[in-house]
């Protein structure tokens, strides 16, 4: 057998469950690695151990809780023995809710759902892998959106948690560097069960990305699979060693819509 390119290496993923996160654990398992995962899905998390067997170690837990990531760092320390890629991605979405639509109950109760899902549990996340991180010379790898970058994906809740995700991913690449590599992965629209917000009614939505295609330069909506490259060339010091702070998109070009 061919040694993958993450052959040896230890990653976790959190929200590995689903869409662009379970893509990921996929391909890392393709290339070799082996992956710790915090999912709050119990049934999905059951899924991953049933397809990958001993080179997962799932934890279910809630992003929002720093116990959660504590477990989910342990598990991963215990059943893989080291850990060299941390992988934040667990997020939701607001649907688009407009600004002027959310009163000051719904927009309080909105923001705390969904930047400490988005924004909070990231900074948890990378809080507690940290010092396993040091120990390995590690890489963080967050998930961000082409509305980290642009707005008009989103509504003002999401289009500015994802802003503030590449704000963290500067700072932190700022504070950890040279010891540990910090960068993200913007990708657009794609095919996943990404659901919204249970403070606005939005929870069990999902996305229809089918008519968006249009707006895209390269005329198609992604499928998680598409992203997930990006995330082994960040994951692989040999392929991106002088990268730290980087935010790479992976949204079918929407620099160039033109006017
Ligand atoms: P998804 O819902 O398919 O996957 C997200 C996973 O995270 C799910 O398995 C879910 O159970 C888990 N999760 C959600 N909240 C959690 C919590 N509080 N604790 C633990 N696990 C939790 O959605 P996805 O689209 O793959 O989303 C992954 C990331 O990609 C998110 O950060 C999202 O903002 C980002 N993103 C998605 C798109 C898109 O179009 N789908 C585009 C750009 C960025």
């Amino acid at each position: 057998m061919t040694e993958g390119r993450l052959a040896g290496r230890v990653a976790l993923v959190t929200g590995g469950g689903s869409g662009i996160g379970r893509a990921v654990v996929d391909r890392y398992v393709a290339e070799g690695a082996r992956v710790g995962v915090l999912e709050r899905d119990a049934e999905r998390a059951a899924a991953l151990v049933r397809d990958h067997g001993d080179r997962v170690a799932v934890e279910v837990g809630d992003v929002r809780t720093p116990a959660a990531h504590t477990a989910s760092v342990a598990r991963t320390l215990d059943v893989h023995g080291r850990l060299d890629v941390y992988v934040g991605n667990a997020g939701v979405y607001d649907y688009s809710a407009r600004f002027e639509d959310l009163d000051a109950d719904r927009l309080t109760a909105g923001f705390a759902e969904l930047f400490e899902t988005n924004v909070l549990g990231y900074l948890l996340g990378v809080r507690a892998a940290l010092p396993a991180l040091r120990h390995s010379g590690g890489t963080v790898i967050l998930t961000v959106s082409s509305s980290g970058l642009y707005a008009g994906g989103g509504g003002a809740l999401y289009v500015a948690s994802k802003h503030a995700v590449v704000g963290l991913i500067r700072q932190l690449a700022h504070e950890l560097a040279p010891d540990v590599r910090v960068n993200g992965v913007a990708p657009g629209a794609t095919r996943t069960a990404l659901g919204g917000l249970s403070a606005l009614g939005t929870a069990t939505r999902r996305l229809e990305p089918g008519g968006l295609a249009r707006h895209i330069p390269l005329g198609f909506v992604s499928d998680p699979a598409d992203h997930a490259g990006l995330y082994t060339l960040l994951a692989d010091p040999r392929d991106s060693r002088f990268m730290t702070g980087a935010v790479l998109p992976s949204d079918g070009g929407l620099e160039v819509r033109g006017t």
